[in-house]
Parts: structure tokens; C-alpha cells; sequence
């Protein structure tokens, strides 16, 4: 599990609490949750928590640590992620992103959200990377939480086996469903993979899905999904083929706040020079979604303009 962020507001309906898992089938370029993509432990450096206290000095036996003028470097060509250093830092400012977790026992911590949950409808969302991938412990999590009457959500980007797809989305209360690019050749470019699995996995979950109980999302990004003629393509893949099965299309826009997590995991990032859209553009690109056939008040965006 890489990691659980409370009161979050955009992933379902309420205030909710979040798990992400680490590990990915895709490997978007935009990607605003770096550190989910890798199936490995990472570990990361934050430097507003490091309060140069040196304990972690000398504690790594690889010599992966280097306590520089700057800050805490960490060679990842060295690192092995046995999280000593992690657990000598007294700050938490040397965290070991990806530690195994039981479902029975994050279900029992997320019980004690419960009065957030019920003052707003909100409840627990599990996210990534991909579910998907671990889909015996998606379809344990979800039963374990519907047992404890909290309101569960699956967020997938869908690509990845039928059957763990299916699996992990089985006992959700709702899913969230990513669709970036209908264009297979741009979706392939853009995320590393076509985009038939991911359409066609859609397509499976809508056929069995209550009426609203999938909720499609969409990044619109700069120079790439943030088109009009694939927000209607979309739209009429979405209108025609998935039908009352999806009860609400979100379109999300653009935003840096990422640009923090890609420095901390020592990457560059393609979109960190992109600016974000304006309002006019999103209004543009609402406007072509709803041209697909989807109702327009069944369309929402969110996010950040300029
Ligand atoms: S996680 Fe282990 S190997 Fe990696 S830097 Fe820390 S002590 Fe060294
Ligand atoms: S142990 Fe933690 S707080 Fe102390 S110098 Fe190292 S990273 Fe910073």
C-alpha cells in the first residue's frame, strides 16, 4: 500500500478517505500520482519535515544516503528499500513508500472516519496505481468495508485482465472509472498502452452495473487528452455503449500540484512546463463532451484554470 489520504473531497461523493495502492498498468505521462506507478517500495525524502537532526547518517549499510548541504540524497541505484534509514528518522521526513498492508486491519482503521463519512455521504475510496492489481485484496476490502456499512468506491483506469478488473469492482459500491483517449494509437503514446482492453473492461462492468453506479473520469491535459474531438469521442463511446450504467462524467482539469512529488522522487516530469487550461477552454471541451450524446447535466468539471 503506498499510502492513506483522509478528508479528500475528489474521489466519489463526500469526504472521504483514500488508499492508494502502488503499482500501475499504465504509466501516463502526466501521471499525478508518480509514486503509485512503480510496483516497488520507494523510498522519498521530504524536506519540509527533515529537521537536520543526522540520525539517519551512517545507518545505511549500502551507501544509498549522502547528507549533503542541500539535503538528504538518496542514490536509487544503491537503495535496497529495507526502510532502516526510514525508521531511524525521527521527523518522518525518510518515509518507505510501499508497505504491506491486511484489508481486515485497514478496514478497522478507516472505521473511525465513519462520522466524516456520515455527516457529508461520503466513505473510503480505493485508488492507485491500480487497484487491479491485486484483485483478491480489492475484492476482500471492499466486502470487508460493506460489512462494516461504509460506502465503498473502486477508482480504476480499467486496463489490466477482464477477470481482475471485474474482481476488484465486484462488491464496490461504485466505481470510478478512468477513460483518457479514445484515439488506441494517442492512448498507446500517451499511457503505454492501447486503449481495446481498457474500452472493452467498460463495456463488461456497465453490462452488470446498477444504473449510476459508474462514474466515468477524464484528465483533461495540455497538449494531450484535451481535445474536442476526443472529449466527444469519448462522449459517444460513453452515451452509446455504457449507457444508465454511468451516472456521471468528470472532467478534471490539469493541475501542478504533483510537481512536488515527481522532485522528491528524483524524476522529470513531461508536463512541468504545461500551463493550466483556462475556463473558456474547459467550457470548450464540456461543450464538445456533451456533443458525444452524453446529457450535459451529467457533465461536471473540476480544477484548477488560469
Ligand atoms: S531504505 Fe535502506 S537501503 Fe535505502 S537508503 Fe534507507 S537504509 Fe539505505
Ligand atoms: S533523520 Fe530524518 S530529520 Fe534527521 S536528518 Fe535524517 S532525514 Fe532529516
Amino acid at each position: 500500500m503506498l499510502n492513506v489520504q483522509r478528508m479528500s473531497t475528489e474521489d466519489g461523493p463526500g469526504i472521504r478517505s483514500t488508499v492508494f495502492v502502488k503499482g500501475c498498468t499504465l504509466a501516463c505521462r502526466w501521471c499525478h500520482n508518480p509514486e503509485s506507478i512503480s510496483h516497488e517500495p520507494e523510498l522519498v525524502w521530504q524536506e519540509w519535515r527533515c529537521v537536520g537532526c543526522g540520525s539517519c547518517e551512517g545507518v545505511c549499510e549500502h551507501g544509498a544516503l549522502e547528507h549533503a548541504p542541500s539535503g538528504i540524497l538518496i542514490d536509487r541505484s544503491k537503495c535496497q528499500a529495507c526502510g532502516a534509514c526510514a525508521r531511524a528518522c525521527p521527523a518522518g521526513a525518510l518515509e518507505l513508500l510501499g508497505t504491506p498492508r491486511r484489508a481486515d486491519a485497514l478496514v478497522a482503521e478507516l472505521a473511525h472516519d465513519r462520522p466524516f463519512f456520515e455527516c457529508s455521504g461520503g466513505g473510503v475510496t480505493l485508488s492507485g496505481g491500480e487497484p487491479a492489481l491485486r484483485p483478491a485484496f480489492a475484492e476482500a476490502f471492499c466486502l470487508q468495508c460493506r460489512e462494516a456499512g461504509l460506502h465503498v468506491a473502486v477508482d480504476t483506469c480499467g486496463a489490466g485482465p477482464a477477470e481482475a478488473v471485474e474482481r476488484s469492482c465486484r462488491h464496490a459500491d461504485l466505481v470510478l472509472y478512468d477513460l483518457k483517449e479514445i484515439d488506441p494509437e494517442r492512448h498507446r503514446a500517451f499511457t503505454g498502452r492501447g486503449n481495446a482492453g481498457v474500452l472493452e473492461n467498460a463495456r463488461r462492468l456497465a453490462e452488470r452495473a446498477r444504473p449510476g453506479a459508474i462514474w466515468i473520469r477524464t484528465p483533461l491535459i495540455p497538449g494531450a487528452t484535451a481535445r474536442p474531438d476526443n472529449l466527444e469521442g469519448l462522449g459517444a463511446f460513453i452515451a452509446g455503449e455504457l449507457g444508465e450504467a454511468v451516472g456521471r462524467w468528470e472532467l478534471l482539469a490539469f493541475n501542478k500540484l504533483c510537481a512536488e512529488q515527481y522532485r522528491r522522487l528524483g524524476r522529470e516530469w513531461a508536463f512541468a512546463d504545461a500551463t493550466l487550461l483556462e475556463s473558456g477552454e474547459i467550457e470548450g471541451l464540456r461543450r464538445a463532451a456533451a456533443r458525444g450524446g452524453v446529457a450535459a447535466e451529467r457533465i461536471f468539471c473540476t480544477g484548477a484554470t488560469r
